[in-house]
Order: structure tokens, then C-alpha cells, then sequence
């Protein structure tokens, strides 16, 4: 199905506003030529108004839709051959024209990325676009009429303040001699590339141009990116090793309720050459920071500024007037919109998807503010434009609620790609050309008369057709009568003669007198003068002097600068050293540490062998103790159950003797007779006559195992005691003989000590010992019930329990 529509204009209700005051946005369009000839086209011109949208082929297979026709009509449409000069002449020409004459303007590209905005607004190389004409048609209308540099003056208030000539000279003095390779004046590197777009060949100058002003330009270049302001011009001191970002900057708004950037750089340009290569540094700066920052460059707004300051000659037409309030400025907004397409076409991700995000949002501002303007002209509604929501809406918010003109230029690629965003562009463009804009009031800049500015040139001039000042002098004197004398009784010529000259002396004295007087006040002017320049000069000289005090104080500062450098150049070098020498120290030290902990480590683990080697000692050496115990304790209980065995034998042999009748004793009544008699009762092993023999277990020749060893030592005391006893074949000892005790199984140990009563108790010890096995016997004694025998270095040898004596 073919449907062909035209979008309907409506008429506009205008409430309470004045028709005449009033003027719509201008919105031109202007479609780009295809890159690729056999491309498929969307966009056709229908005439120098109208533009007509079809749907492309492809877009109908794919969404399913209908074949729509649909025109859009604009102030003018440019096709794809148009030209950057005819463009200029329609859109641009106008507002650079108004803004010469006082007024503020603002142009703006609009359209999807890749439709021609930046090549419509900055140009290519070979077609300069609508920004270096601008330039360059200023700089023609106002060439000869400019200020000396500095004579104006920008400050943070968004308005400008003036100084005369001499200030204006010292500080560019001043600004000459700082070593900033910057400055406007010098030599400059000219770009190629930029070089060829501000070549423009067509000369194009602003009529009517007040030529009793003097003008200065001052450009800005901003960004807006992400919903933030950057300063383009900026001068930052490049940090290579940790580079700064860019700092964002904040909207306010001047005491006229304009809105501005502040703190936004304003360079003072004086040719189109100087004004693009401010502008150009600009733009290299964005392409740096787009790249250092991963950041699309087709996703900023960029705003150029031109700034043109007047102000009115004084009345001598020689200096500018000293008076703030006599200057006008105007401001031309050149703004390279970012790409209007949706985020989902560059199918951005994460910070870039939020970014763009932003950047639509911006875009939407504009669209909603445009909405809502046009619904307050038309239906005389009072809505609140949402300037504020965004920074780019926020700034050129003036130019849609003060007065000023405003043009757009909508960018249109052909290419069936683009046709849906191209809608969108087209939408967006109805609605901005119902919206209406205040026409600036035409204002004169100054109430003084014209044509100051070559009144003095006149005044000194050539004189030209004009008499000479003697002729109108000898003009105003009485005309001489005649002086023939015809008549000898003529008697009027002559006094009437008389009568001239006398008229004609008295006027050149009063002439005189006039011309003494007026060389008196002349020369009393002049002096003053003098003495005016006199001050002047002096005032000059003193400030001159004050100024080459302040360098000299500079220079001395400057040198005693480069000497704390140098110093602080040399202690730097000091710790460098020190630092190297230091590092190496902690080297060679981190390397003995090393080398201490591998040391330690091996001892460590030296010490655990050692530890679990001992362990293996201590455990085996305890064992075989164990063992040794073990065995020494079974040796023990055999011997002592041979012991038992042999006592038993002997209780046998005692009772035998004790069931036996036997003869009869004699008596002993002493005390110590009894208890002799007890004690050898008691413990007495002693051979009895009939007493069976001892089955021993280690059978020894007769002659050694019956032997006894009799120890009587040589301290004992003599008891005169009846019942001594007999042993027969006994070796009678006095020491321990090692020698006796070799050849004897018995031992005998006649004890004596102090009993408890005072008197003498003699014991007698019979062991069955087998200490002929036992070398180096030395010494014996018996205490508490033990009989313990000693080497010749007194160790214990044998130690034998007595149970009884
Ligand atoms: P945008 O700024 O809208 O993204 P550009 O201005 O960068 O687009 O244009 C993209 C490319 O198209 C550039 O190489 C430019 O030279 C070219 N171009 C755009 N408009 C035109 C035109 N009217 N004539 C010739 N080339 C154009
Ligand atoms: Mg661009």
C-alpha cells in the first residue's frame, strides 16, 4: 500500500505576544550526498523547502510494514550539492551580521552521527565550514576598527571591563616578555590541515558597520560531556606521569540573568587565523582527552563562542571611551551537536551505555523544552521549560526565553540505514520551527554624535577648497575707499581714506591685542599641557620604575630560585647515591639474612635427628635396662629362694637338733650370756655336728665350700663370753680379705655396738656368700640389719639383707 501524507503545519495561537517581536526558530535541512553511489536512499528533496522520507525496502521485509511517503518542510533545504558558501550565505551570513550589530545568536547542527554535522559546522579540508567564514566575515567587517589587544578585558562576571591604551600597552609588555610559547603574538606553527579550511577565497563583510567603535573578539571552546562542562582552552601544565583529568566546570548565571560558564578561558583573537588556531587547539585537546579516556567523540555537544565586544570612540574620536557601561557585548553560539541516535544503534555497554545514556538525555531535554515551548506560544500555557535538567538546555536557555536569533541546521544522511533515526531528526525539527524566539531590539550603540573617528585626521588635514585663514581676517576689515584724487578741492577722498585706515589700524590693534591675548591662553593651554604630559610621562616613568623594580625583584627572586634548585639538584643527587648505596646494603644484608636462615634451618633440622636419634638411644637403653632389671630380679628371687631353701633346710636341721637329746651345758648367768645365746639362736646358719649337709646349688670343692671367713676386726672389744663360738677350718681375719674371701663360701662377722641400755651388744653375721667371686673387697660393716662390703675406693660392692642375728 502507498500512502503519501504531508505533514500539516498548524496555525499557531498567540496569545498575549506580539507577532511582529517574535520570530521562529530557523530550522534548514540539509541532506548529505551518499558515500557509495549504488547505496539505497531514503531522503529525496522535493524542492528548496521540502524534503520527502520513503520507507526503505528493507525495513518494510523486516518489520512488516507499509510503503509511507511522508514531507517535511523546513525555512530551506539544502540538497547534496550545495555548497559550505551557500550554506554560509543563508544561515550564517545573517547571524554574524546581527551580531556585529549588538545582537546574540546561536546555530546549532543537529542529526544522527556521520550526517554531515561537524563537516557543515567546522568543515573538511578544502571546504571550510560555516565556523572559519564566521571568523572570517567578522574579521572583515571590523578589521581596521579593532582595539589594541587588551584594551578590553574579561572577567569571571561574564561581562568585560576596559583599560586605556597605556595600561593596555604595559600589560601587553608584560605578557610579551613572559616566556609562554602560547601568546597570541609570534610566530605561530600554522597547521596544514586547518590551513586549508579557514582559506577561505570568498570575501564577505557585515554592512553598516559603527565605525565610531572599537571592537575586540574573544573566543571560548567548551564540551559537554556526560552532562558535564569541560573548558577546551584551558591551559593545564601537562603532567607526563600521572595526567590529570579534565576538570569540569559549573553554569552560572550574570547579573543580566544570561547564563555562562564560569571560570570558562576567553582568548582575545585579532585574525580568523589566530581565532581557528585557538579553535583548533581546542579540538585537538577533545581528540586527546576522547582518546585518553576511551570517549566517543561523536557523543559530546561542543560549543563555540564568539564574543564581540564594543565600545564607543570618546568624543575626540581618538580613544576609546573610558566607560563599562557604554559597551555592548553579543555572543554567536556555534554548537556541534552530538549524534541524535538511540543508545541501542552503537550498542554501547556499561559506562559507555550510561554515558550515552546521558548524552540522549540531554537531546531529550532539548526535545521536551522545544515541546514545551511551543505548547506555551500556542495554547498560551505557562508550563515550566525543564531547562535545568540538563547543562546544555541550561546554557542556551537564553536564547530561547530572552531575545536573540536561533537557527538550526538538521544533517541528514540519505542512506536506508538511517531512515528511522532520520525520522526521529525530522520530528524533532517540526516541532523546533513552531517554536518562537524574541527578535533582538535594534539598540544604538552610543549617543555621541557620528563620525568621531576622523575628526581629528579633519581637523589637521589638508585644507582643500576651503579659504585660508589670513583671507577671512582681511575679509572682515572695511573696504579701502577709493584714494584717486581727481578734484584739487576734493575733500572727502582723502579724509575718508584717513578715516578707513584709522578704522583699519584700530582693528589691527584690537586684532593684535585679540591675537597676544589668545597666544597667552594658548601658550598658558600649552604649558598645561606640557605639564599634563609632563604628569603623564613622570606618571609613566614612575610606573615604568615601579614595573623594572618589581623585574628586578623578579630576576633576583628568579636567580635565588635557580640556586635553592641547583642546591636542592645536588642533594638530590647526594641521596640518589646514598639511596643506591643504601639499596646495595640492604642487599648484601637480605642475602647474610638468607644465608643465616638456611643455616639455622639446617641446624634445626640437625638438632630434630639428633633429638629423635636420642629418643631411639633412650628407648633401646631403657629396654635393655628394663630387660637387665628383669633378669637381675629373676637372678634375685632364685637366689633368694635358694636362700629360703637353704634356711628351711637348716630350720629342718635346728629342729632335729632341738627333737635330739643332748648333754647337758654349763650355766651362764650373765646378761650378755643370754642374749649371745638369742642372737646366735636367731640367726646362727652355723654348722651344726649333725646337721644334714646343705644342698647347694653351685657345689664347690669341699675344702672351699665348707671353709668359714671369720672377720673378728681388730677394734672389737673382749667380752670374756663364755659361749665363744668354734668354727672349725675357719680363716681368721681382722680386715676384709679379699684373699680369705676367695677361698671361703661362708662368712662370719663378729659385730659389736652400743645398745640402747649402755652396754655392749656383740652380734655375730653368718652369711652364705659368693663373694670369692667378688674382687677388690676392702672394708665391710653391717648397718641396720645390712652387711655391706666395700672396694678399695669405697664403693658399695655387695649388700646383703640380715634378717636376724
Ligand atoms: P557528523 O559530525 O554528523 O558525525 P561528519 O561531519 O563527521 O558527521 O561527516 C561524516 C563524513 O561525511 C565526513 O567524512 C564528511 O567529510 C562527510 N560529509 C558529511 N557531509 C558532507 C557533505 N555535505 N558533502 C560531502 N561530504 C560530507
Ligand atoms: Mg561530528
Amino acid at each position: 500500500m502507498t500512502r503519501r501524507t504531508k505533514t500539516p503545519r498548524k496555525l499557531l495561537v498567540k496569545k498575549g505576544s506580539q507577532t511582529s517581536l517574535k520570530d521562529p526558530v530557523g530550522v534548514y535541512c540539509r541532506v548529505r550526498p551518499l558515500s557509495l553511489p549504488d547505496q539505497e536512499c531514503c531522503i529525496e528533496v522535493i524542492n528548496n523547502t521540502t524534503v520527502q522520507l520513503h520507507t526503505p525496502e528493507g525495513y518494510r521485509l523486516n518489520r512488516n510494514g507499509d510503503y509511507k511517503e511522508t514531507q517535511y518542510s523546513f525555512k530551506q533545504v539544502f540538497g547534496t550539492h550545495t555548497t559550505q558558501k551557500e550554506l554560509f550565505d543563508v544561515v550564517a551570513n545573517p547571524l554574524v551580521d546581527d551580531l556585529i550589530h549588538g545582537k546574540n545568536g546561536l546555530l546549532f547542527t543537529y542529526g544522527v552521527t556521520g550526517s554531515g554535522k561537524t563537516h557543515t559546522m567546522t568543515g573538511s579540508p578544502g571546504e571550510g565550514g560555516l565556523l572559519p567564514r564566521c571568523l572570517d566575515m567578522i574579521f572583515n567587517s571590523i578589521g581596521t576598527f579593532q582595539a589594541k589587544r587588551y584594551v578590553f578585558k574579561s572577567n569571571d562576571r561574564n561581562s568585560m571591563d576596559i583599560q586605556c591604551e597605556v595600561d593596555a600597552l604595559l600589560e601587553r609588555q608584560k605578557r610579551e616578555a613572559m616566556p609562554n610559547p602560547k601568546t597570541p603574538s609570534g610566530k605561530r606553527q600554522v597547521d596544514p590541515e586547518f590551513a586549508d579550511m579557514i582559506n577561505v577565497q570568498e570575501f564577505c563583510k557585515a554592512e553598516e558597520v559603527d565605525e565610531d567603535s572599537v571592537y575586540g573578539v574573544f573566543v571560548s571552546y567548551i564540551e559537554i560531556y556526560n552532562n558535564y562542562i569541560y573548558d577546551l582552552l584551558e591551559e593545564v601544565p601537562f603532567d607526563p606521569i600521572k595526567p590529570k583529568p579534565p576538570q569540569s566546570k559549573l553554569l552560572r548565571e550574570d547579573k543580566n540573568h544570561n547564563m555562562y560558564v564560569a571560570g570558562c578561558t576567553e582568548v582575545e583573537v585579532k585574525s580568523t587565523e589566530e581565532a581557528f588556531e585557538v579553535f583548533w587547539r581546542g579540538q585537538k585537546k577533545r581528540r586527546i582527552a576522547n582518546t585518553h579516556l576511551n570517549r566517543e567523540s561523536s557523543r559530546s555537544h561542543s560549543v563555540f563562542n564568539i564574543k564581540l565586544v564594543q565600545a564607543p570612540l570618546d568624543a575626540d574620536g581618538d580613544n576609546v571611551l573610558q566607560e563599562k557601561e557604554q559597551i555592548t557585548i553579543s555572543q554567536l553560539s556555534l554548537v556541534d551537536l552530538a549524534g541524535s541516535e538511540r543508545t541501542n544503534r552503537t550498542k554501547a555497554e556499561g559506562n559507555r551505555l550510561r554515558e550515552a545514556g546521558n548524552i540522549n538525555q540531554s537531546l531529550m531535554t532539548l526535545r521536551t523544552c522545544m515541546e514545551v515551548l511551543r505548547e506555551n506560544q500556542m495554547y498560551g500555557t505557562n508550563k515550566m521549560v525543564p531547562y535545568r535538567d540538563s547543562k546544555l538546555t541550561h546554557l542556551f536557555k537564553n536564547y530561547f526565553d530572552g531575545e536573540g536569533k536561533v537557527r538550526m541546521i538538521v544533517c541528514v544522511n540519505p542512506k536506508a540505514e538511517d531512515y528511522e533515526e532520520s525520522l526521529q531528526v525530522m520530528r524533532f525539527a517540526e516541532v523546533t520551527q513552531e517554536v518562537e524566539v524574541a527578535r533582538p531590539i535594534d539598540r544604538a550603540i552610543c549617543g555621541l554624535t557620528p563620525g568621531r573617528r576622523y575628526r581629528n585626521q579633519a581637523r589637521g588635514g589638508p585644507v582643500g577648497d576651503e579659504p585660508l585663514v589670513t583671507e577671512v581676517v582681511l575679509q572682515s576689515f572695511p573696504p579701502l575707499p577709493s584714494c584717486e584724487l581727481l578734484d584739487i578741492n576734493d575733500e572727502q577722498t582723502l579724509p575718508r581714506l584717513i578715516e578707513a585706515l584709522e578704522k583699519r589700524h584700530h582693528l589691527r590693534q584690537m586684532m593684535i591685542e585679540e591675537f597676544h591675548k589668545q597666544s597667552i591662553t594658548f601658550k598658558a593651554l600649552l604649558q598645561e599641557f606640557d605639564n599634563a604630559v609632563l604628569n603623564k610621562e613622570n606618571y609613566i616613568q614612575g610606573k615604568l620604575n615601579e614595573k623594572e623594580k618589581v623585574i628586578s625583584g623578579q630576576k633576583l627572586e628568579i636567580e635565588r630560585l635557580e640556586k635553592k634548585n641547583k642546591t636542592l639538584e645536588y642533594k638530590i643527587e647526594i641521596l640518589e647515591k646514598t639511596t643506591t648505596i643504601y639499596e646495595e646494603d640492604k642487599r648484601t644484608l637480605q642475602q647474610e639474612l638468607e644465608a643465616q636462615n638456611q643455616k639455622l634451618q639446617r641446624q634445626f633440622s640437625d638438632k630434630r635427628r639428633l633429638e629423635a636419634r636420642l629418643q631411639g638411644m633412650v628407648t633401646e637403653t631403657t629396654m635393655k635396662w628394663e630387660k637387665e632389671c628383669e633378669r637381675r630380679v629373676a637372678a634375685k628371687q632364685l637366689e633368694m629362694q635358694n636362700k629360703l631353701w637353704v634356711k628351711d633346710e637348716k630350720l629342718k636341721q635346728l629342729k632335729a637338733i632341738v627333737t635330739e637329746p643332748k648333754a647337758e651345758k654349763p650355766e651362764r648367768p650373765s646378761r650378755e650370756r643370754d642374749r649371745e645365746k638369742v642372737t646366735q639362736r636367731a640367726v646362727s646358719p652355723s654348722p651344726v655336728p649333725n646337721a644334714p649337709p646343705i644342698r647347694l646349688r653351685h657345689r664347690r670343692s669341699r675344702s672351699a665350700g665348707d671353709r668359714w671367713v671369720d672377720h673378728k676386726p681388730a677394734s672389737n672389744v673382749q667380752t670374756e663370753t663364755v659361749m665363744q663360738p668354734h668354727v672349725p677350718h675357719a680363716i681368721t681375719v681382722s680386715v676384709a680379705n679379699e684373699k680369705a674371701l676367695a677361698k671361703c663360701e661362708k662368712y662370719m662377722l663378729t659385730h659389736q655396738e652400743l645398745a640402747s641400755d649402755g652396754e655392749i651388744e656383740t652380734k655375730l653375721i653368718k652369711v652364705k656368700t659368693n663373694l670369692h667371686r667378688t674382687k677388690n673387697i676392702q672394708n665391710v660393716n653391717f648397718t641396720k640389719n645390712h652387711l655391706i662390703f666395700y672396694s678399695f675406693d669405697d664403693t658399695q660392692v655387695v649388700s646383703t639383707k640380715i634378717n636376724g642375728c
